[in-house]
């Protein structure tokens, strides 16, 4: 048996602190937005290399307040990607925005940027990359992009903690960025939590009343806001957990590193970080014909495998009033078909990752499309990561 995460796992490594800080919360009486939540929005920051962090109930409800404090409202667009958790429309959708989708490189997998320019229209008012599985996206061009235009940058970073662009983390380098605590994330909470950090103080102030139903102070309501704040415990245990990020994210980078080896003689495409990245591996997913054999082979023999994403948001029935359709987005649809996530947590033991790939070699029919044989060779000239990785 090998499961997909074991937040079982993490929890006995550090049970002790956890117990401890969570009784502090309890007999504190102070539930919501008190000084735990204040501590981990400065600890956060200072972790992100932002200036400014504030925290809230869901990676959603950060999306959401990122886009209404970028003053993104009714009728403006934001271009993002549907190679995405729902929730990165969604949040776009609540805003009121339209979301505008744009393909993904088919190496990195993550926003193609350059796709961007020709999706900006007069409506355009941000832009909304996601660091798709732990690997940010390819910032420089998208932020070159949005200055030329006066866009505002958003980045989705809720798989993320911790990566880095050029040695600048998740989060630091577009205008904001949001990150998830949900329980399987890089960092989780035990339950809900979520974050918006930035070094402007402006969005900071009007995320931080959003958040709060707008309250300048106790029922002096500036601006209409919502019911979206962290409690205590939840930043309490993010408070402790903050401490074995990095040693987890790089338990996360040596097993992506085994995988890497030992699936090197298979016909699969892999994660292909740029030389710069720090890939902090939320998921590490491969890309193979015969996915779905693969996933059922895997999970009879116990291991839990999975796919992120297997509908791109553009073809959920949820989103169809968008008006996309089959073949507007090609490797966004080729991914979501070919994509399959091998078992990847901080504490899984190195064999597991052995035992993962000998499963997957016992059938070793898996033979590469052409399609995704010409995909996974890095083309020169198309790839930014990989004719920059030379220069
Ligand atoms: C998890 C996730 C979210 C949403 O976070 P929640 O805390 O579950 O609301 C948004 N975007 C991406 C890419 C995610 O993986």
């Amino acid at each position: 048996m090998i499961p997909f995460l074991d937040l079982k796992a993490q929890y006995s490594e550090i049970k002790p602190e956890i117990d401890a800080a969570v009784a502090r919360v309890v007999s504190s009486g102070q539930f919501v937005l008190g000084p735990e939540v204040a501590a981990f929005e400065e600890r956060f920051a200072h972790f992100c290399n932002t200036v400014h962090c504030r925290a809230v109930n869901t990676g959603t409800s950060a999306l959401h307040l990122a886009l209404l404090a970028a003053g993104v409202g009714p009728g403006d667009e934001v271009i993002t990607v549907s190679m995405t958790f729902v929730a990165t429309t969604a949040a776009i959708l609540y805003s009121g925005a339209r979301p505008v989708f744009v393909d993904v490189d088919p190496v990195t997998w993550t926003m193609d940027a350059g796709l961007i320019e020709a999706a900006i229209t007069p409506r355009t008012k941000a832009i909304l990359p996601v660091h798709l599985h732990g690997l940010m996206a390819d910032m420089d061009p998208i932020m070159a992009i949005a200055h030329r235009h006066g866009l505002v940058v958003i980045e989705d970073a809720a798989q993320a903690h911790g990566a880095e662009y050029r040695g600048r983390r998740a989060g630091s380098v577009g205008d904001l960025g949001c990150f998830s605590f949900y329980p399987g994330k890089n960092l989780g909470a035990f339950g809900e939590g979520g974050a918006v950090v930035t070094d402007r103080p402006e969005f900071a102030r009007r995320v931080a009343l959003l958040r709060d139903w707008g309250q300048e102070a106790k029922y002096d309501h500036a601006i209409a806001g919502y019911n979206y704040r962290m409690d205590e415990i939840q930043s309490a245990v993010l408070n402790v957990k903050l401490d074995y990020i990095e040693r987890w994210t790089e338990a996360r980078r040596s097993l992506a590193e085994r995988y890497d080896a030992l699936l090197s003689d298979f016909p699969f495409g892999r994660p292909y970080p740029p030389g710069h990245a720090r890939h902090v591996y939320h998921v590490y997913a491969v890309r193979m014909a015969g996915r779905d054999d693969a996933l059922k082979l895997l999970r009879d023999a116990g291991i839990g495998a999975g796919i992120h994403y297997p509908v791109p948001v553009h073809l959920q029935r949820a989103y169809a009033e968008l008006g996309y359709r089959g073949g507007d987005l090609p490797v966004t649809e080729m991914l979501a078909k070919d994509f399959l996530s091998l078992p990847i947590y901080p504490e899984m033991p190195p064999e597991g990752a052995n035992k993962v790939v000998a499963t997957l070699g016992r059938a070793a029919a898996w033979q590469p499309s052409a399609a995704v044989r010409n995909l996974e060779r890095p083309r020169s000239g198309m790839s930014w990561s990989h004719s920059r990785r030379a220069s």
